[in-house]
């Protein structure tokens, strides 16, 4: 790697470069397509952007939790490098190749469940989410799919449905499809009855939806991010998610997890639902899976997989070989670096700063809360009153973009701050970006009293 590990503001940000190809972007690119941080990139790896000003920026946020082995990793380079030359496209469904059919065999072996599997692979994860769907429907023969309050599925017409949000994700953009109920989701710092009754009424609300609403034996499936991503990085309550995953079991409900954005080390396991040993009927990948390059995939148990009729899943792209030798060698190196292990360091190094924050700033910091490196912090104006404040989350990120460091909000009120490091980011950059961030917060926090 030829990219120095350090932060160089070498600019203000964005630099007159940047700039100068923002107005571009604004004659050439849809408004549709926003961007948070209009700094161009020109090269980046391990926790660093590097700019068209020669700014370098610390990276919170690998775009969108997809860079988990770093960007441009040396092994992903490599394969990419070598499968590029070597062929770039067949069609698996045409002519097929070996690659495609490793990535399945790792996913069987890295998914939770030892259990016979068998995968799909598709280009988006929106288009594995919709994927999933389609198999549980003709398995099942059911129509019903049952989602949360807070879901982020994706942004296709059904994904869309799926996702609970309208602002920016559905405004106007309807009608949406048919056959989606949303149960209350077990967040347990906004749950009416408080954080302890969390697990036991929100299962409760979510079996009265289903029966209510829907009926159990007209429900497919019930599809959930075990941690929600785009909705605020919810964690449900112990106990919660392998209660819903038994009922749903009971009553022939498949159950699915999207592992979107928790999948493949990020938050200190393979998959968010290892922690509480969840085994799903159906997983939903995409995201860190290959090293940036796109590709997702649904795995599930081999008899819900094969119900399908042949030639009723696939795709022009889907399983892209090129994609397919960088999931491979992303997989590699997460398994020979132990990332999920680096995961859980990121969190212990990151849980004690944001704790001294919220102590600093008690009517400010409502919940802390994450696996891995997967971590937020939730924003209110009123301490205990909860109101939710998505000006200081605004005035944070813009104070933390100007220093030279990346970072996300999310949150159906946008007001939560998350951190989404690269696992291949260096300890002293953490512990820089955080220095920033904390320095930010003070300053907003002050200004905003
Ligand atoms: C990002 C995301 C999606 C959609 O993936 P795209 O590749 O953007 O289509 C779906 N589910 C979850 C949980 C996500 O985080």
């Amino acid at each position: 790697m030829t990219l120095s590990q350090e932060r160089i503001l070498a600019t203000e940000i964005p630099g007159p470069r940047s700039r100068a190809l923002q107005e571009r972007k604004v004659a050439a690119v849809s408004a549709g397509v926003g961007t948070t941080l209009p700094v161009y990139v020109e090269q980046a790896g391990g926790g660093i952007l590097r700019d068209v000003d020669g700014n370098q920026l610390i990276d919170f946020g690998s775009g969108i939790a997809v860079t988990t082995v770093g960007n441009a990793a040396p092994r992903v380079v490599e394969a990419v490098q070598r499968q590029v030359a070597d062929f770039t496209h067949t069609c698996f469904m045409v002519t097929p190749y070996e690659e495609y059919v490793e990535v399945c065999e790792k996913l069987a072996e890295l998914t939770p469940g030892s259990h016979e599997k068998r995968s799909a692979l598709f280009n988006s994860g929106a288009e594995a989410v919709e994927n999933a769907v389609k198999v549980a429907r003709h398995h099942t023969g059911r129509d019903a799919i049952v989602v949360f309050d807070h879901a982020y599925h994706g942004r296709t017409n059904l994904t869309m449905a799926l996702t609970a949000k309208n602002m920016p994700y559905k405004h106007g953009f309807g009608p949406f499809a048919g056959e989606i109920y949303r149960a209350p989701m077990a967040y347990p710092y906004r749950w009416p009855g408080g954080p302890e009754a969390c697990a036991d009424e929100a299962f409760e609300a979510f079996v009265n939806t289903v029966h209510a609403q829907v009926g159990e034996d007209s429900c497919a499936a019930v599809l959930i991010e075990p941690i929600q991503g785009e909705g605020g990085f919810i964690v449900p309550p112990a106990g919660w998610l392998p209660r819903v995953a038994d009922w749903c079991r009971e009553q022939g409900i498949l159950f699915i997890a999207d592992e979107i954005q928790t999948g493949f080390a990020r938050t200190g396991d393979w998959f968010a639902s290892d922690h509480e040993g969840v085994v799903p009927d159906l997983v939903t990948t995409a995201k860190g899976m290959a090293g940036g390059l796109p590709l997702a995939a649904v795995t599930g148990r081999a008899e819900v997989m094969d119900s399908v009729h042949v030639g009723g899943l696939g795709g022009t792209y889907g399983g892209n070989p090129v994609a397919c030798a960088s999931a491979l060698a992303a997989m590699e190196t997460m398994q020979e670096l132990d990332l999920p292990a680096r995961a859980r360091e990121i969190e212990a190094i990151f849980v004690p700063r944001l704790q001294a924050l919220a102590q600093r700033h008690p009517e400010r910091v409502g919940d802390i809360r994450g696996r891995g490196a997967m971590l937020a912090v939730e924003l209110v104006s009123d301490g205990p009153g909860r109101t939710p404040d998505a000006a200081l989350a605004g005035a944070v990120h813009r104070a933390c973009s100007a220093e030279g460091l990346v970072t996300l909000t999310c949150g159906t009120f946008g007001n939560v701050f998350r951190f989404l490091p690269p696992l291949s980011i260096d300890d002293h950059l953490l512990s820089e970006g955080l220095d920033i961030f904390e320095a930010a917060f003070d300053r907003a926090a002050a200004g905003s009293q």
